[in-house]
């Protein structure tokens, strides 16, 4: 059975992020999945067991300071060597900023075609694909090489399928191109005890009317009754109300939880474009002719201060 290789990703806090274990788990159904490592020196070993465990019959390791120490055009470089070597039957990336641009660059490489915020992937390698900032779900497929693909996180349900895996050791060899630009710093971000806001099942995210900055609190104490994440329209973090890392939308991040709350959001299209293949939405908005209804699951029309505590306060009886 020909290779999948799934392009892993991993915080140094965490470990191997949720995204990676689904791109596994849906590996098993296109061949033999094989993870590839591209990080530095001794990546693999905090790794590795977690790839076994989610099936990863191969590990293919770039372990090097150069992969590390510049932006992704190492990483495509090393890959698309890997690629050209053992030939697999399809190439899986997390739909993450990072992994967008290694499939990108990519495909340029290998002069291959390329799907990105992909949702769903059949064992023929057709594709279901969220485009046109979310308002349109298509069906595609790779036409010129093989399946290179990105995958939207929350898409696919990991499971475990204990393998153990053999490592083999890629070599490194760059060029200039590839050190064309150079990490001069890594600042951590503030981590508290919440789910990371795309890999969550439940976001709570809080839009204009939410009012003010301190207010947000009332959504942070939702989202840590629910075990969420805390997310933000563009509306809310222009205002100053919550950090820009937390943006949902076209131009923020893009979530698909099992569960999205929208407190004082009306659901314009660009916040949509972030949140709308959640699995059952659910909105308070004081407006009834708000947007945000005609997507939700479930909508209640009222005050978000009288909502939510009361909602808090149902959610502790449990
Ligand atoms: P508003 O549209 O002002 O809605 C506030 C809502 O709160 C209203 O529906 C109101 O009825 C309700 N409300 C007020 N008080 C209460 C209360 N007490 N209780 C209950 N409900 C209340 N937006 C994003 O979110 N993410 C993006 O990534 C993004 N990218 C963009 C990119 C471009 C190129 C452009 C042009 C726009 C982008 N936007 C984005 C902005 C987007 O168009 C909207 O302006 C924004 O999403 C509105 O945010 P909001 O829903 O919080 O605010």
């Amino acid at each position: 059975m020909a290779e999948v290789l799934v392009v892993v990703e991993a915080t140094r806090e965490f470990g191997v992020k949720k995204v990676t274990l689904e791109l596994l788990t849906l590996a098993r159904e296109l061949g033999s999945p094989a993870a590839v490592v591209l990080g530095g020196p001794g990546a693999v070993a905090a790794l590795a067991d977690k790839l076994g465990e989610y099936g990863a019959e191969t590990i293919y390791a770039a372990e090097h300071e150069e992969i590390d120490g510049h932006l992704v055009a190492p990483k495509a470089t090393v890959l698309a060597e890997l690629v050209r070597r053992v030939q697999p039957a399809a190439v899986l990336l997390a739909s993450s900023q990072e992994g967008k641009e290694i499939a990108a660059r990519l495909a340029v490489k290998l002069d291959n075609g390329v799907l990105t915020d992909v949702v769903g992937l059949a064992a023929d390698g057709t594709a279901t694909q969220v485009a046109f900032a979310g308002s349109t779900i298509v069906t595609s497929k790779v036409t010129r090489g093989l399946p290179l693909v990105t995958l939207r996180p929350n898409s696919v349900t990991p499971s475990p399928a204990p393998a153990t895996p053999a490592v083999e050791q890629l070599d490194v060899v760059l060029g200039e191109a590839d050190r064309l630009t150079r990490v001069v710093e890594r600042v951590a971000e503030q981590k508290g005890s919440r789910p990371e806001l795309t890999e969550a099942s439940v976001v709570v995210s809080g839009g204009r009317g939410v009012g003010n900055a301190d207010n947000f609190k009332l959504v942070e104490e939702l989202a840590d009754l629910l075990g969420g994440a805390v997310g933000a329209s563009r509306a809310a973090v222009d205002s100053g109300f919550y950090p820009h890392q937390f943006q949902v939308g076209q131009t923020g991040k893009t979530v698909s939880p099992q569960l999205y709350v929208a407190l004082g959001i009306s659901g314009a299209i660009q916040h949509r474009a972030g949140m709308q293949t959640s699995k059952t939405i659910v909105a308070v908005n004081k407006d009834a002719e708000a947007p945000i209804f005609e997507l939700a699951d479930f909508g209640v029309v009222g005050d978000l201060f009288k909502v939510v505590p009361q909602a808090a306060e149902e959610i502790r009886k449990r």
